[in-house]
């Protein structure tokens, strides 16, 4: 695709439209919009705008799109798969100052926002009228950029990811026409699903502007607990087992004991370096969360578990899972120099014991060193490979590890992206997991942006 550059005439017709300091060209500018949280490599847009409305965003896109410029979105650049890089240079649309609360409606359990808010923000402004949005990526996302990605976390397994909360849609298209879709209703069967169909589009198909999501009440009482297993298999084979129990608990993460020794070095912990599950379990009383541990404590020893320690208090459980947050941050620290490459696949459950140790294996046998964690509980499989970025022959490896690994998640009906979206990364893995399917998503790509000027050379090759 040819794509137009942006010249001396847009950058003054954008000034006319946001106001001259909303228009950067200036280079610590365009070096932040460069590059996101993935090893992708740079790509600088031409400048970056931003906007405040969705009326300045339509008039923009409709100067871009007469020119073919490439647009592309970015909310805060917390990606791990190169999803806001602007590929083809043009106009990097930043949303962070489109930040309003536009309306709380806890009666409903609802909040309409623009999307440049951060969820964390939203989440603290929530939390003394005991309301939660539960998405939880861990990094400063804005909600813009959860809906886009479709982001989940850590407590997905018992609330949903972010496309269980979008209930209505602001969207700008490349042509510049403003819709709105969707419902304040929870439930309702009218129509194509355009809120879903916007949800995980990575800015493909246009700006979104205003969102409304649907709020969780925060639980009443919680329980956190550490297990720590003597090998691989033990621990993949209980996190099945309580899962089959039926109970759900909030979180359920698998942490092997690579990582637990990264965390260890880098948070000052002293955690047992051994294939490790933190879980979370929500309830409404205590006398329901007792019984429930009580099963899931069975498990784990009949798995051979060697520490079981339940009833975790408040503090101890927040140091826990911000050490689990920190998860790339450890990795980071442990190999300076280096790059990680996350790899992001879920598979069904039952397949999950059999793609950890795929995975562990794949990168055992070519000698790249490997940190396996995940939200087990959903299956869903995070592998960083340590990638030398001045050894061409181990780069080059690490991913051939990382090729071979989300292959057999595809193969074991798995996906080739739990949480982070395609990108760049994922894109050579699309034909393999969606077949005949992805000519129908290259249709609708066409049909939203004809000219292909929307955050060109993601999702497709
Ligand atoms: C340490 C770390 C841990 C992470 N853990 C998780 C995790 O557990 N789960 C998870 O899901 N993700 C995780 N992520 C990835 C990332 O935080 C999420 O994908 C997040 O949703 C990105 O939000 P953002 O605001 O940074 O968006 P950006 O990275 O800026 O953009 C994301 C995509 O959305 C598009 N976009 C942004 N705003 C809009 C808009 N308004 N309209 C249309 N398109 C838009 C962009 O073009 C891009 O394609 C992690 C990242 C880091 C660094």
């Amino acid at each position: 695709m040819t794509y137009g550059s942006v010249t001396e005439k847009e950058i003054n017709i954008f000034k006319s439209i946001v106001g001259a300091e909303k228009v950067s060209t200036g280079e610590s500018v365009l070096e932040l919009h460069s590059k996101d949280e993935s090893f992708h490599e740079r790509s600088r847009p031409e400048v970056v705008v931003f906007p405040k409305s969705s009326g300045e965003i339509s008039k923009i896109l409709v100067v871009a799109n007469e020119k073919r410029i490439p647009v592309t979105p970015w909310g805060a650049g917390t990606s791990l798969e190169g999803n806001p890089m602007p590929s083809r240079g043009g106009i990097v649309l930043d949303l962070q100052e489109m930040n309003r609360i536009l309306e709380e409606r806890e009666g409903d359990f609802q909040v309409v926002v623009e999307p440049g808010v951060v969820y964390k923000e939203l989440n603290r402004r929530f939390a003394k009228k005991g309301l939660f949005f539960p998405p939880d990526p861990g990094a400063p996302a804005t909600i813009g950029g959860m809906v886009a990605n479709n982001a989940s976390g850590i407590q997905t397994l018992k609330y949903g990811a972010t496309k269980d909360y979008v209930l209505r849609l602001e969207v700008v298209l490349p042509s510049g026409e403003i819709f709105r879709t969707g419902s304040n209703a929870v439930k309702t069967s009218s129509g194509y699903d355009l809120c879903r169909l916007f949800t995980g589009s990575e800015g493909t198909l246009g700006v979104i502007t205003q969102i409304t999501l649907r709020l969780a009440p925060l639980p009443s009482h919680f329980t956190a607990v550490l297990v720590n297993f003597n090998s691989l298999e033990d621990a993949t084979h209980a996190i099945y087992e309580i899962m089959c129990t039926g109970i759900v608990p909030a979180a359920l993460e698998f942490l092997d004991g690579n990582v637990i020794e990264a965390i260890n070095l880098f948070k000052n912990t002293e955690l047992e370096e051994k294939p490790t599950l933190f879980m979370e379990f929500h309830g409404s009383n205590e006398a329901g969360l007792k019984e429930e541990l009580s099963l899931v404590e069975e498990i784990c020893t009949s798995h051979d578990s060697s520490l079981y320690e339940a009833g975790i208090g408040r503090e101890e459980r927040d140091r826990l899972w911000q050490a689990r947050y920190d998860t790339f941050e450890s990795m980071k620290n442990a190999n300076k120099g280096m790059e990680i490459i996350i790899i992001d696949t879920a598979v069904p459950l039952s397949k999950y014991p059999e793609m950890v140790a795929f995975a562990r294996n794949e990168a055992l046998s070519k000698g790249v060193k490997g940190y396996v964690f995940g939200h087990a509980g959903s299956g869903n499989l995070h592998m960083g490979l340590v990638k030398d970025p001045n050894d061409k022959k181990q780069a080059e490896t690490g991913m051939i590890v990382n090729d071979a690994i989300v292959g057999c998640a595809i193969d074991l009906g798995g996906t080739a992206t739990g949480e982070h979206g395609v990108g760049i990364g994922k894109r050579k893995f699309m034909a393999h997991e969606h077949g005949q399917s992805l000519e129908v998503m290259k249709r609708i790509k066409r049909l939203f942006d004809p000219n292909g000027i929307m955050n060109p050379e993601k999702i497709f090759l």
